[in-house]
């Protein structure tokens, strides 16, 4: 062995140096070189005060969606086909929505006894009605010939409000309960009945009935098919008082102001970039984050005051859309081999209803899409790692430790599994098509207090955001994609996976 002068080895090593680290950071892809600055500006204008909370459909949703498309733009991110739902190309892909209103006020008068909406009962649907009117006891309200259910046999509901029980003659769960009622509506409505008014009694304290069904109500519009409806009330059916009033009386009068039905509209934001591998650009990775939340003061659900009635979700999830448009921004400038398409989601709040609506009507066919990275979070209280939703499911975990390595993060699979997180964000829209699909998700270990003290609250706003971990987090996600959509073989779920079989109809294998 021969010894090197110390002088020689710094001149060598600086001779060394100098072009090897130019070379690296000339290979360094660009989500290397985003800078803290442009993370921060996102997460600043997406929580901020002037976006309401951005609630599907309203204006802070809207201005939001039109945020992301012009970043898109200003990228040089293309649009995607049919995006206008009318042939032309533009970011937004229209998601009809019908939105129920509340029931403002109303009564129900038998004999002597008044019962007050809001607090006696609550109207599910229907319109305005002002009615005294004979009142027919139908049993359960059901019909089922190979269950022998007959309960409008004999009894005649025609201009007549019909009084029924909750549930079914078989076992009674809420959810069971809560589905037979529409049921019962639709044959009230064949039989000619004008109005239900329905004896609810399910395992559950009436007062959390009364709060989780009385709030104004997003759904898909296609899908929703109101149709012809009828004012549909269930009165708290543990109350034995209000009970034995409605069962001793042969009429009532029937008022209430109705709950008003409206479309409104809402965007997904596509945007596509090209890959550069002639033989892998057919098909795409798809990175997908929801940029609603829950909106202001009583929408939230949550506690609000007067000075802060504003439901930020920077945590939920202006972080995960930081993380879309940082994606957005290093593929523009250095593609990876097979296609991106961002979908920046809507409606993840009001039932994953953005996604579910994409997944139904996908802009390019999901068969080419051989992985989708969602990014969502009720917040973080590790930033030295990321956590992920289905880490040790899909052949894509190297990639996905690799590139948080890359910025110093670790990584954390599955925490607090007996929340159900896997398939409580929008990747399991795409997962039950069959695409393996987890979530990149902000640091944490647990879902415990210190996760709460935000999520869902006036809190997570961007005053309380770390952006150092933000930028970190952002990088990490781009560059996990990346090796992901430059790897020579598609991830696949592992085997005996629950949407395995799925992946295996999509895929045709
Ligand atoms: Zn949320």
């Amino acid at each position: 062995m021969n010894k090197i002068s110390p002088l020689l080895l710094t001149a060598g090593l600086l001779l060394m140096n100098a072009p090897s680290f130019s070379q690296k950071s000339k290979n360094l892809p660009p989500e290397f070189s985003v800078k803290k600055s442009e993370t921060e500006a996102h997460m600043r204008f997406l929580a901020a005060d002037e976006l309401l909370g951005r609630r599907t459909g309203e204006q802070g949703n809207l201005v939001a969606a039109r945020y992301i498309a012009e970043q898109f733009r200003k990228l040089g991110v293309k649009p995607v086909d049919g995006t206008q739902n009318t042939g032309t190309k533009s970011y937004f892909q229209n998601v009809p929505f019908e939105k129920l209103g509340i029931n403002e006020s109303g009564e129900i008068v038998a004999e002597a006894t008044t019962l007050k909406s809001g607090t006696d009962w609550i109207l599910m649907t229907g319109g305005a009605m002002d009615t005294t009117a004979a009142l027919v006891y139908a049993g359960y309200g059901l019909e089922n010939t190979a269950k022998g259910w007959d309960d409008y046999k004999d009894v005649d509901v025609k201009g007549k409000i019909v009084l029924v029980q909750s549930g079914t003659p078989d076992v009674q769960t809420p959810s069971e309960i809560i589905a037979s009622s529409t049921e019962k509506r639709k044959i009230a409505i064949e039989k000619g009945a004008i109005a239900v008014i329905e004896l609810f009694n399910a395992p559950m304290p009436w007062n959390m009935v009364n709060k989780y069904f009385t709030g104004e109500k997003i759904g898909l519009a296609a899908e929703n098919n109101t149709g012809k409806t009828i004012p549909h009330a269930w009165v708290n059916g543990k109350d034995a008082n209000l009970t034995r009033a409605l069962r001793n009386v042969k009429e009532i009068k029937f008022k209430t102001s109705g709950r008003q039905t409206k479309l409104i509209n809402s965007y997904n934001v596509v945007g596509f970039i090209e890959g550069t591998d002639p033989k892998l650009k057919d098909e795409y990775i798809l990175l997908t984050a929801h940029y609603d939340h829950v909106g202001i003061g009583k929408q939230g659900g949550q506690p609000y005051t007067a000075e802060d009635s504003i439901f930020n979700g920077a945590r939920d999830n202006a972080f995960g859309v930081v993380g879309l448009l940082t994606a957005a921004e290093s593929f523009s400038k250095v593609p990876p081999k097979r296609s991106v398409l961002i979908v920046a989601l809507t409606a993840e709040e009001v039932g994953l209803l953005g996604s579910q609506y994409y997944a139904a009507h996908p802009l390019l066919p999901l068969n080419k899409c051989i992985f989708n990275i969602n990014s969502d979070g009720a917040g973080y209280n590790d930033t030295t790692i990321v956590a992920v939703m289905g880490l040790d499911r899909t052949g894509a975990k190297a990639e996905m430790e690799k590139a948080s390595k890359a910025f110093g993060l670790g990584v954390f699979a599955d925490p607090s599994p007996e929340q159900g997180l896997f398939d409580r964000s929008d990747n399991v829209s795409f997962a039950k098509k069959g695409i393996p699909a987890p979530t990149f998700t902000p640091g944490f270990r647990e879902f415990n207090g210190d996760i709460m003290k935000n999520y869902h609250q006036v809190s997570d706003n961007p005053e309380t955001i770390d952006f150092n971990y933000l930028l970190k987090f952002s990088q990490a996600y781009t560059y996990a994609a990346r090796l992901i959509a430059d790897m020579a073989k598609a991830p696949q779920w592992i085997a005996r996976d629950k949407y395995e079989e799925a992946a295996k109809k999509l895929y045709r294998k």
